[in-house]
């Protein structure tokens, strides 16, 4: 099992780079687990999700700030390696997970950071509905219910969501969603 420690000592291009973003959906889920095989073999596949995720977000640079006041910015990036992601004081632990993942996914997909050569931070928002939304969204599902696992456990729990959002740790919805595409192959 690897520790944080270990996965900070990693040099960056063993992760995947950060990137502007102008690929497919496939390439969107390629990508997540990807980065969840690499969270995994670093921290330990059977750590908490949460752990993982804190993992994540340290070792790109960002830190996590709890607020009361969910008008506030769920992502702020100030430049390559240095952003801050909200989470609303209200929402639950597992809710927590999704909103971490999903705003990680606008870092990697959304922010050029070849781009952003002004000293003004990119702000992403909660509750927006464009495609972008749709990008992170599937990329938290990437990452946070890999593929074969979802199968396995969709078995398991004969499609049982909210058994099988307890076990990914993540709210019952996205399982929902996932299950419309995922088991149609
Ligand atoms: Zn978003």
């Amino acid at each position: 099992m690897g520790s944080l420690r270990q996965l900070l000592n990693r040099k960056e291009k063993q992760l995947p780079p950060i990137l502007s973003f102008g690929g497919t959906f496939q390439d969107v889920e390629d990508l997540a687990s990807k980065l969840r095989w690499k969270v995994d073999n670093y921290i330990g596949a059977n750590q908490r999700l949460r752990i993982k995720l804190d993992a994540l977000v340290f070792y790109y640079g960002g830190i996590i700030r709890c607020v009361v006041y969910s008008s506030e910015p769920s992502l702020i990036i100030y430049s390559k390696n240095k952003f801050e992601i909200t989470l609303s004081e209200f929402h639950s632990h597992i809710r927590d997970n999704w909103t971490i993942i999903h705003e990680m996914a606008h870092y990697f997909l959304h922010y050029n950071s070849e781009g952003h050569k002004t000293e003004d931070p990119v702000r992403f928002w909660r509750y927006a509905d464009d495609l972008d939304e749709y990008h992170c969204n599937r990329f938290a599902a990437g990452f946070t219910m890999p593929a074969e696992e979802f199968k396995q456990y969709w078995k398991r729990y004969q499609g049982n969501i909210s058994s099988i959002a307890g076990h990914f740790e993540i709210p019952s919805a996205p399982v929902e969603v996932r299950s419309k595409y995922i088991l149609k192959d």
